[in-house]
């Protein structure tokens, strides 16, 4: 690959941990990216399939409960209290049951089967089970938020092209990615070097993501939870329509 696909004029180079590296913003195509989407989904599958209709822990499940509770204040500081929030990629389902505890009228939109329908049936929330490009057009959202997820999709741009789609005018998106800029990304042993994340993300390569379909960056900030985890959370504001 010879340019970036957000910053389009950088060549890609191999960093000091064998990864591609873009020189202008920073984004990290992983190797698996050559693979075809049937191989693609395969990966997915054999890690998520099953695993996230588990119970968790009462530990997680607090820190989950924590966690939910600062993403849903950070959202409600930036948005005028539209209700309609989608969730894309909802893990166990505890954050959309969450917010729909604090009054959110919640969506989910899930590729996993097996987790689509458990979600519906233990939290009462409407899933839609696919991808979220097929996901109804003519819906509109107050709030979308993608925690953990952006660095799962194999064509970022196009599913962006999507998702801005479905959020109202000055809506909110709240993008969750572990963070390619941060100290711990530099070692190998990284936690979030994992066999199914396709793309890595720094604060630049988001902003370059999200500067393609005229999203305002509102807030950014690193974060580290009980996890281990440094995550970059990017939230921005649609400023305009955008032109499809
Ligand atoms: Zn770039």
């Amino acid at each position: 690959m010879k340019n970036c696909p957000f910053c389009h004029n950088s060549p890609f180079r191999k960093n000091k941990l064998g990864y591609y590296q873009c020189d202008g913003c920073g984004l990290v195509i992983d190797e698996k990216m050559r693979l075809d989407t049937l191989q693609l989904d395969k990966i997915k599958d054999a890690y998520f399939e099953d695993s996230f209709t588990v119970e968790k822990d009462k530990w997680a499940q607090f820190f989950d409960g924590l966690n939910t509770s600062r993403v849903l204040k950070t959202i409600s500081s930036f948005q005028n209290g539209g209700k309609k929030l989608l969730e894309i990629g909802i893990g166990h389902g505890d954050f959309l049951n969450g917010a729909k505890k604090q009054g959110f009228d919640v969506t989910g939109c899930e590729t996993s089967k097996t987790i689509a329908s458990y979600v519906q049936k233990k939290y009462g929330v409407e899933v839609f089970n696919g991808y979220v490009e097929d996901f109804p057009k003519e819906r509109e959202f107050d709030v979308i938020v993608l925690r953990h997820v952006l660095e799962h999709m194999p064509d970022p741009i196009n599913s962006m092209k999507k998702i801005v789609s479905l959020l109202k005018d000055k809506g909110v998106l709240y993008i969750a990615v572990p963070n390619i800029g941060s100290f711990n990304a530099s070692f190998k042993g990284w936690v979030a070097y994992e066999p199914y994340h396709l793309f890595y993300y720094s604060d630049k390569a988001l902003a370059s993501l999200t500067g393609l379909f005229g999203l305002n960056i509102r807030k950014k900030e690193t974060y580290e939870p009980f996890s281990g985890f440094f995550l970059t959370f990017l939230k921005t504001l649609r400023s305009a329509p955008t032109q499809t």
